[in-house]
């Protein structure tokens, strides 16, 4: 084999591996990591960046936690996994025990499964199996707002919001929702009759139809990175009470503290049907997501045909990724998360600011321990990509959307480089 410059085989990865939503033809460059600690990611070549994506929502601990180490060894040593079927384990049993205690009391049933758009799989199938065991098989769609993102396979694809998600691109083969306009009332506004009249009018016209209302509560991440009021959700709440649809709560992104609650449910003090958490789950070391629901949702679904809830993954609750998950909920529970998530909120508040004075940025936003600086127009990925690495920091913007989301550890000192880098490169742009 060739000599070659660097361990990691670049030219390989180039030819033969897709990144997510790349090009395998004209890739652009992806940069080599060794090793990830703390709040850093090492490259290849000795450069160290301050991570302010968390790896997408996970890594609420920062990376390399001893804590975490520790679990997924111990738990390595008695098994990595088993299948689910007809078998239990203590990690699993734990873990469902964590999440039933942290989450509104009414959601008693978990469902594990192996990420996130599987979850929202599953809640949606747990919607339209309810429905059906009532024998109300015609509610078999869904209502959902726009700039949503629930994930990539294909039914979480047709609640993400349908030109951002390119829902011509998969007409007639992916099924048809409905949508009403994203939620026009921001977080800390109040929510009037009309902010709520798009939702109401759906509601209204094609309940007999609607199964569930499937929604991001207080923060649409990946579609577009707003955040609403939570009396919008509340209001929501009550439509679907009206119109008897059940009301399906994507925490994926916003759980386990992001947002200042330890779910963004909290903000509104409502209690959905059904519940998916995923990403920060486990620490971000492994991919583990689950689906909950109330005792009604479950028990209905088994009084149905064929008695049965037909979902099964293979690596079902995994005991690896239920360990982890276990010892990241008990570890963001031994400590005063909340003033560390308040103390990133007041950071990035004051180091976003001054963007606001950039002629490129239309709007800067925080919300808990992400900030968002939105741009008048689309980054060129291939140039501030570079930049943002060649500053020290982990960056990865979407679209006009530059933004923040470090892991809850993070140091002041950390923060201030990344919010630093953030408004020298959106400002240089041109
Ligand atoms: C990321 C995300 C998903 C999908 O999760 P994957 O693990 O990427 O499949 C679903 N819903 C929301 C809100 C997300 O942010």
């Amino acid at each position: 084999m060739a000599m070659q410059s660097s361990f990691i085989d670049l030219d390989f990865d180039r030819h033969h591996i897709w990144h997510p939503y790349t090009s395998v033809t004209a890739p652009l460059p992806v940069y080599p990591v060794s090793r990830a600690y703390d709040v850093f990611l090492e490259l290849e070549d000795g450069r160290r960046l301050v991570d302010g994506m968390s790896s997408w929502w996970a890594a609420i601990h920062g990376y390399s936690h001893s804590v975490l180490n520790d679990a997924m060894v111990l738990q390595l040593k008695r098994m990595s996994h088993v299948m689910f079927g007809g078998l239990t384990h203590e990690p699993a049993v734990t873990l469902a025990k964590q999440l039933v205690a942290l989450t509104p009391q009414p959601l008693q049933k978990v469902f594990f499964s192996d990420s996130g758009s599987v979850a929202v799989e599953v809640a949606i199938k747990m919607a339209f199996q309810y429905w059906a065991a009532l024998g109300e098989k015609q509610k078999n769609r869904l209502l959902t707002v726009r700039s949503g993102y629930h994930g990539d396979t294909f039914a979480a694809m047709s609640v993400c919001d349908p030109v951002t998600g390119m829902h011509s691109l998969f007409k007639g083969v992916m099924p048809e929702q409905y949508f009403a306009d994203a939620p026009s009332c921001l977080f800390g506004e109040p929510c009037s009759d009309e902010d709520i009249a798009g939702l109401r009018l759906q509601l209204e016209r094609h309940h007999q139809e609607i199964a569930a209302v499937i929604i991001e509560p207080v923060v649409q991440g990946a579609g577009g990175m707003r955040f609403y009021s939570p009396h919008y959700l509340r209001r929501l709440r009550e439509l679907c009470d009206h119109y008897s649809v059940l009301l399906i709560l994507d925490e994926i992104a916003t759980g386990f503290g992001r947002t200042g609650k330890m779910f963004a449910l909290e903000h509104a003090a409502i209690v959905p049907d059904i519940m998916c958490v995923g990403k920060a789950l486990t620490g971000g070391y492994m991919t583990l997501a689950a689906t909950l629901t109330t005792e009604d949702v479950a028990d209905t679904i088994c009084s149905g045909n064929p008695g049965l809830f037909m979902h099964g993954p293979t690596f079902m609750a995994n005991p690896l990724a239920c360990a982890v998950a276990s010892a990241s909920i008990s570890l963001l529970c031994s400590y005063d998360w909340l003033a560390s998530v308040l103390r990133l909120e007041a950071g990035l508040r004051q180091g976003l600011e001054p963007c606001r004075a950039s002629g490129n940025v239309a709007d800067v936003r925080v919300l808990g321990a992400i900030g968002v600086v939105e741009l008048h127009k689309p980054v060129d990925m291939a140039v501030i990509q570079k930049q943002f690495v060649d500053k020290g920091v982990w960056v990865r913007p979407f679209g006009r959307l530059v933004y923040l989301m470090p892991p809850f550890i993070m140091r002041d000192e950390e923060l201030g480089i990344l919010t630093t880098a953030v408004c020298d490169i959106v400002d240089s742009m041109r």
